[in-house]
């Protein structure tokens, strides 16, 4: 891991960073056949440790004083820069869950925001030429308060959810006439557009402000539109699924992170960041909390992407 440590420095000089913002949990996860405590979770927490495979990454968010020291050791094994997480009097943000049997109906169980509740963070100075950014799921006037801090970025990708299509829509829209690329799946897409066909929510989605937009469809693929551009992608077949939480996280984390590394947004390099994304998501899925990213390599990510590619294959007719 020393040799990551030092990549992320020369990769941090050299001014290629990723900037995260989003949620930090503990959460509790319920499947059919395995219940998990106080796990890591949240939606900067999976983005980060997806990107960080990719990009030196500096994270923003806040923890309580209960966070343990094992997670924070987690963030700093991959090369994630803490300077802007906020160690708080309080509590972790929790978010517990349960999954039915197909492993994609999900139900909240429980949410409190705790130290969340009052987050106002100041970037730090260092964190302020961000030139990626990634706005992980959290409310949207949270991503434009940290967006606001940052000067002249050159690429900006936000997640978002229904929760705040449905309580914060305002703020959502303001922040969409900022951004560059929205990712959200695909009910989102339909309840953000009120339309029933994803390529008209796709391409409205497009008048609203962003130039690109990506519409998850699960076990489906995705889709990735812009203006002169349109991608669908499979997903990669998954045989193993233990845990599907935060398996979006992963793919946006994965998606920006790649985007970051490269420097440049174009037609190949965002289909590129879709593949990489839906590789490592498909990894993320294998175990709870980020336990399967814990054991696999850059060489892992390869190989996947190698095998997604020649199992998407088909010859010109
Ligand atoms: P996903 O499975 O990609 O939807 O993301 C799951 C993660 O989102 C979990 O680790 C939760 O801690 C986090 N989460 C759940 N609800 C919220 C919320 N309202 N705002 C931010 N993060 C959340």
């Amino acid at each position: 891991m020393a040799s990551l440590h030092l990549w992320a420095f020369v990769a941090r000089k050299m001014g290629m960073s990723l900037l995260i913002t989003g949620s930090i949990a503990l959460d509790s996860v319920k499947t059919p056949l395995e219940e998990h405590q106080d796990l890591l979770g949240g939606s900067a927490s999976y983005a980060s440790i997806a990107a960080s495979f990719f990009t030196p990454v500096n994270m923003v968010g806040i923890v309580g004083s209960d966070f343990p020291k094992a997670y924070l050791d987690l963030y700093r094994k991959h090369g994630v820069n803490l300077d802007g997480l906020e160690i708080a009097d309080g509590k972790t943000f929790r978010w517990s869950g349960q999954y039915e049997w197909n492993m994609n109906n999900r139900r909240t169980l429980s949410v409190a925001l705790n130290v969340f509740e009052k987050f106002n963070p100041t970037l730090p100075v260092q964190y302020r030429n961000a030139p990626f950014v990634f706005l992980a799921n959290i409310s949207p006037q949270l991503q434009m308060h940290v967006l606001s801090q940052v000067q002249k970025p050159k690429f900006v990708v936000a997640d978002t959810m229904d929760l705040w299509l449905e309580i914060a829509r305002e703020p959502l829209m303001e922040l969409l006439k900022k951004i560059d690329c929205l990712i959200l799946n695909e009910s989102e897409a339909r309840e953000l557009m009120k339309e029933t066909s994803l390529i008209k929510a796709g391409r409205g989605i497009l008048k609203l402000g962003p130039k690109f937009v990506c519409i998850k469809k699960g076990e489906h693929g995705c889709l990735l539109f812009g203006e002169n551009l349109f991608f669908s992608a499979p997903a990669y077949p998954l045989e193993d699924i233990h845990d599907p939480t935060g398996a979006g996280d992963c793919f946006a984390g994965a998606f920006a992170g790649y985007l970051a590394r490269e420097g440049s947004v174009n037609p190949s390099t965002l289909r590129k960041a879709v593949i990489y994304g839906s590789v490592v998501a498909s990894y993320n899925v294998e175990a709870f909390s980020l336990g399967r990213l814990q054991t696999i390599t850059m060489k892992d990510i390869e190989e996947r992407y190698r095998l997604f590619k020649l199992m998407s294959h088909f010859e010109a007719a």
